[in-house]
């Protein structure tokens, strides 16, 4: 996707050579209009898989995934990153290692929320090590629903997670594929 690359080359800023912040347009101030088009381009990705419910995790898959549930007449689901006192009951939950906080949390779904024969598009900001996508697919599958694919704004691909994914059987559909990055160099897999 041209104009998410682009933007990627504009406001991106390598922190390291593992790290991408974006937090300028996606993950803390967001672009509506980037969001509205990142949706557009993941409904065009999917069509004719059939799409039952898109699920993303809390917070930063929120937005490009609301876009995608709107553009394809579908509920979306959020997982969250822990229990709370208003998400106590009917619930699953898996442990899953954060890349970014460097700690592990209970990503958690009310389960009434998934049902079983659903195709389910999932969603996420990043793609690195792939243990999100892997907890959330863990929970999905749980209900007895299908991870139909999995939607990654921006996939790093220099990490294992697209091919530990692809391995178990996952199809991937990344708009923006970091081949190798540092301090003011970015390099994308076309
Ligand atoms: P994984 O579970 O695939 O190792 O990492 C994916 C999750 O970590 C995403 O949900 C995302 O929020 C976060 N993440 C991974 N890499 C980056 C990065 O380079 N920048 C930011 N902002 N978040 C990242």
């Amino acid at each position: 996707m041209d104009s998410l690359k682009e933007r990627i080359l504009r406001d991106g800023r390598a922190l390291n050579e593992d790290v991408l912040l974006v937090d300028s347009f996606i993950n803390h101030q967001v672009d509506p209009s980037l969001m509205a088009d990142i949706g557009e381009e993941f409904a065009r990705l999917v069509k004719g898989m059939s799409i039952t419910r898109v699920v993303t995790i809390e917070s930063s898959g929120i937005a490009p995934a609301q876009m995608t549930a709107l553009k394809l007449g579908v509920p979306m689901v959020i997982l969250k990153k822990s229990a709370s006192r208003t998400l106590t009951e009917g619930i699953a939950q898996t442990e899953v290692f954060s890349f970014t906080k460097n700690a592990a949390y209970q990503l958690t779904l009310k389960t009434r929320f998934i049902k079983p024969g659903d195709r389910v598009l999932l969603i996420d900001d990043f793609l690195a090590n792939g243990e999100a996508a892997m907890g959330a697919s863990r929970l999905i599958e749980g209900q007895g629903a299908q991870v139909t694919a999995i939607g990654i704004v921006i996939e790093k691909s220099f990490q294992p997670g697209r091919r530990m994914l692809e391995d178990k059987g996952y199809t991937v559909l990344s708009l923006a594929r970091v081949a190798a990055m540092s301090e003011g160099h970015m390099e994308f897999i076309d």
